[in-house]
């Protein structure tokens, strides 16, 4: 964003709302999952030598300490594991960084700072912890439909509460009808959000479980918003055995020794069976919203393939 687009975005009262809505999005969900469910908040991790590599291709953003090389949190996910060592339910409002490729610029949906709301669940399903999500998006918009509904009507957004269960549809039936662009599609169709599940072995990092009984499909699932706001949430069962680890980082031509000290630990310690999921905050806004670009719900915009230096 230029310096003088910036003023503009600043003093919108488009924005200024929306924020309102970010605020209260973020203490309803932690309020549903703390008051309700009994989850613990984590503080977030900025800085690690282990990081999510997700499936897409993203540039290394490192930094420097000590003379020790450092990576910026891409997701919790390896830190969300091992905090069920400690505790049993576990979320935290996680900044990511995220250095996607330029193309995604104008995708409405990609910044490369945001904040996900990364939770996780000892010895839970991924139906256990599917359910909870659906929870706490109902929950929310509940909650965001009583209090800010002036702000909803000033944006003319039609906004109603998602009924339970959610529809599911398998990636394997979504590609199939719609072909590789089928998320856009549905998510354009859809009037509902609807979960997508057991997306393919390749598709997914190797963290996300394999299913026992089904190999090469996962144990996982991505919500997607209607309306064609596209993808809301990624989560999954999660890989335990260190056996199970070394094979499915193999089968990404991955090595250990990128996860070096995520294997450390999972030696030393062993990992818990879990579960959980994360939400982009950002997108959550602005689909509530019914905004057009996730910049526009969002008081410091980063933009792939952007320098926007405050
Ligand atoms: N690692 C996922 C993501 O950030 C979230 C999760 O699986 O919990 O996309
Ligand atoms: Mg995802």
């Amino acid at each position: 964003m230029d310096i003088k687009d910036y003023g503009k975005h600043l003093s919108s009262p488009f924005l200024k709302k929306a924020l309102k809505i970010h605020s209260d999005a973020r203490k309803f969900m932690g309020d549903f999952l703390k008051e309700g469910r009994d989850f613990i908040e984590i503080p977030p991790v900025i800085i690690s030598g282990i990081t999510d590599p997700l499936n897409h291709p993203t540039t290394k953003s490192q930094v420097e300490v000590y003379g020790y090389k450092y990576e910026l949190t891409k997701s919790m996910i390896f830190h969300k594991q091992i905090a069920l060592h400690t505790l049993d339910k576990i979320f935290a409002f996680s900044p990511n960084i995220r250095l996607e490729p330029e193309e995604r610029k104008e995708t409405g949906r990609h910044l490369i700072e945001f904040t996900q709301i990364d939770v996780e669940q000892k010895n839970a399903t991924r139906e256990e912890v599917m359910d909870l999500a659906e929870d706490l998006i109902i929950y929310t918009i509940s909650k965001i439909l009583e209090k800010d509904s002036d702000i909803l009507d000033s944006f003319n957004r039609k906004l109603s509460v998602p009924k339970k269960p959610f529809k599911k549809i398998t990636y394997t039936e979504a590609l199939a009808k719609y072909g590789k662009d089928f998320e856009t599609k549905l998510s354009k169709e859809a009037k509902e959000p609807f979960w997508l599940i057991d997306i393919h072995i390749m598709e997914r990092e190797f963290y996300d479980r394999e299913d026992p009984k089904r190999p090469g499909i996962l144990r996982d699932m991505d919500l997607i918003y209607p309306e064609g706001f596209g993808e809301a949430s990624s989560g999954g069962e999660r890989e335990f055995e260190l056996e199970q680890i070394y094979k499915r980082i193999s089968k990404k031509g991955q090595t250990p020794e990128q996860f070096k000290w995520y294997i450390e630990f999972a030696k030393e310690y062993g990992l818990v069976p879990s579960a959980g999921f994360g939400i982009g905050i950002e997108r959550f806004v602005r689909f509530v919203c019914g905004a057009k670009d996730v910049r526009d719900v969002t008081l410091f915009p980063k933009a792939p393939g952007e320098y926007f230096p405050i």
